[in-house]
């Protein structure tokens, strides 16, 4: 300790959002240098090493290969495949000296790609699983909580390359069994769930979750099993329904209706229906987005849905695209579209309707699209596009009809899963590795294909997956943190044992050395803290750091005895000096 290169600080950093975050700060493991963007110390790169040190053994446990890309990419290939666009505002993009265009990597699903296609050519060499852990770049919008959402971080990503589909299954589930190794050891308690694909496109794909409060993920799970990012979760369409019996859609007064919960009760009170009270989820609610793409064009959405609901900023990007920007509408845009009256927007002037002879929508119409509720025969209370007016009774199918359904209001407690497995729980958690089925989308793109045993060329089968190496330190800090600082488990530990000198005597100061060595020797890391501060400073600086074991050497001496402490319980055990070598061996034997 009196050499290395650490500082504990009393303070907590003024940025810092949660624990974890703060103690990484705080115990010298990590220094910003940039928003987002972070320094390793020595005990930081310790406990990244040995992040990387079991994702290395799991990798290399079912055959991926290690291979190293630079992180700074030539532009075209992610031309190739409309990357270079598509990721929007969170690519780096740098120029060199001669104005040519180049990236900070994302994610490298196109190197890879052209490198297997540069060097191989035969269904004989698949098979194929290559991986790296290397440092990615995303400018991201909302840089968070240290190394756990960064603009520079260090992520596991590796690749698979089979000639079919069943090929493709078999490297996914290895993948998967992989992961689910990786988290087991790092001690996360993690749930596996269905995903979005987001900007990779391709099909099957899944997340694993660390289980955590502080989480940007919300997920649900049913009784039965279904778990799912809420981002992915698919409500079925709703029953179309007979709407015979239903009156003709009639405009009315409903001054004063500018919440749903007044327009309700309105509703009831003036135009009262038949067979029951009208209720929020009888309204039809129409909110307008202006979508921002990454290559410039801006769209008006219009999304229809139940007055109860919500619209689910999160869920709507993950359709949409994580790099658009979707914003509600504004003043100016509502100006703009004189159709629409704020608050009183209704189907009747929403929608391309039929499509002119080019293709193209009429200009000025907006694309409206509603929730899997909104089918055939509902009917509904809606604006009228007048103010002060609604119109009731307009039946879906029948007084206005939708351009498609798109699945993006907020998922409820207690919303029926969509597989029938009962009603869904919500939790959170963080996204900590990401399995992609990607299929042949990369490979079509790039032209890497393979002759088959009949000597036909034939396009390859591909799957992405990734670790948040880095992120996975800020999550076990933050998962097994307490009040008074970190608490490494044994497999992360940057040192297993930490031995504290307590005094000024010499002989304690050799005892403790003595210790420290013995344990070393038999390839235990230890770090002494060998320095001349006070007892109450060097126990509080172990609290912080958290090596799993202290060994304190001091008064005891005169017993001969030395006290070990474990750090996640605080358990302390007196142990005779004699053998407090095969007692430490004992602990850490497992
Ligand atoms: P998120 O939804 O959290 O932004 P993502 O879906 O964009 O993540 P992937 O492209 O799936 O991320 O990347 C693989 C893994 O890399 C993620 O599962 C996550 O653990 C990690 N990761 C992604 N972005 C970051 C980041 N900004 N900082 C740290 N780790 C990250
Ligand atoms: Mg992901």
């Amino acid at each position: 300790m009196s050499e290395l290169f650490v500082r504990t600080l009393r303070e907590d950093p003024a940025d810092a959002e949660l624990p974890s975050h703060r103690w990484l700060v705080r115990a010298g493991y990590i220094r910003r240098a940039a928003p987002g963007i972070y320094t390793w110390l020595p005990l930081g790169l310790r406990v990244l090493r040995n992040v990387e040190r079991i994702v290395r053994e799991e990798m290399e446990a079912i055959g991926a290969q290690e291979v190293s890309f630079p992180a700074l990419l030539p532009r075209e290939p992610y031309e190739l495949t409309g990357r270079w666009t598509e990721y929007g505002d969170a690519l780096f993009r740098v120029k060199d000296r001669k104005g040519g265009d180049y990236l900070l990597g994302p994610t490298h699903e196109e190197l890879f790609t052209l490198l297997v296609k540069d060097l191989y050519g035969s269904y004989k060499d698949l098979p194929l699983a290559l991986y790296q852990i290397q440092n990615k770049y995303r400018d991201e919008a909302r840089p968070r909580a240290g190394l756990l959402r960064g603009r520079e971080f260090v992520m596991k990503d590796s690749y698979s390359f089979d000639i079919d589909d069943a090929g493709l299954q078999k490297s996914y589930d290895a993948h998967r069994d992989a992961y689910i190794k990786i988290f087991t050891r790092l001690g996360l308690e993690y749930v596996i769930v269905q995903a979005t694909s987001g900007a990779m496109g391709g099909s099957a794909s899944e997340e694993f979750l660390a289980v955590a409060e502080n989480g940007e993920d919300t997920y649900v799970r049913s009784p039965g099993g279904y778990t799912a990012n809420v981002e992915a979760v698919a409500r079925p369409r709703a029953a179309e329904q007979p709407y015979d019996d239903v009156p003709a859609a009639h405009v009315e007064d409903t001054p004063d209706s500018a919440t749903i919960e007044t327009l309700v009760s309105q509703a009831n009170e003036l135009q009262p229906r038949e067979d029951r009270p009208w209720q929020a989820s009888d309204t039809l609610k129409n909110v307008l987005f202006m979508i921002n793409h990454p290559d410039g064009r801006r769209e008006a959405l219009a999304i229809g849905l139940p007055g109860d609901r919500e619209v689910d900023l999160k869920r709507l990007e993950a359709q949409v695209g994580e790099s658009a920007e979707i914003v509600p509408f504004s003043d100016e845009d509502f100006a703009a579209h004189p159709k629409l009256v704020k608050g009183y927007v209704g189907p009747q002037v929403l929608g391309f309707g039929e499509l002119a002879d080019d293709d193209q929508p009429a200009p000025g119409s907006i694309r409206y699209l509603v929730d899997p509720e909104v089918v055939t025969g509902t009917r509904w209370v809606t604006g009228a596009n007048e103010p002060g007016k609604h119109v009731f009774d307009l039946v879906c199918g029948r007084d206005f009809t939708a351009d498609g359904t798109i699945d993006v209001v907020e998922i409820r407690a207690g919303d029926p899963a969509p597989d029938g497995s009962g009603p869904l729980a919500l939790a959170r958690g963080m996204e900590m590795g990401h399995i992609f089925q990607l299929g042949r989308k990369y490979a079509e793109a790039l032209g890497l294909k393979v002759l088959d045993e009949n000597g036909k060329l034939v396009t390859v089968t591909m799957g992405s997956y990734g670790v948040g190496v880095s992120r996975a330190v800020a999550a076990v800090a933050e998962t097994t943190c307490d009040d008074k600082g970190l608490v490494w488990p044994r497999e992360l530990a940057p040192f297993a044992v930490q031995v504290v000198a307590t005094g000024k005597s010499e002989e304690v100061a050799a005892k403790a050395a003595e210790i420290a060595e013995a344990l070393s020797v038999t390839g235990v890391e230890v770090l002494l803290d060998d320095r001349k501060a006070s007892p109450g400073v060097k126990f509080a600086d172990a609290e912080i750091l958290g090596m799993p074991t202290i060994v304190v050497v001091g008064k005891g001496l005169a017993d001969g005895v030395v006290e070990v402490r474990d750090r996640a319980t605080g358990q302390r055990d007196d142990v005779a000096v004699a053998e407090v070598t095969d007692h430490l061996l004992g602990l850490l034997g497992d």
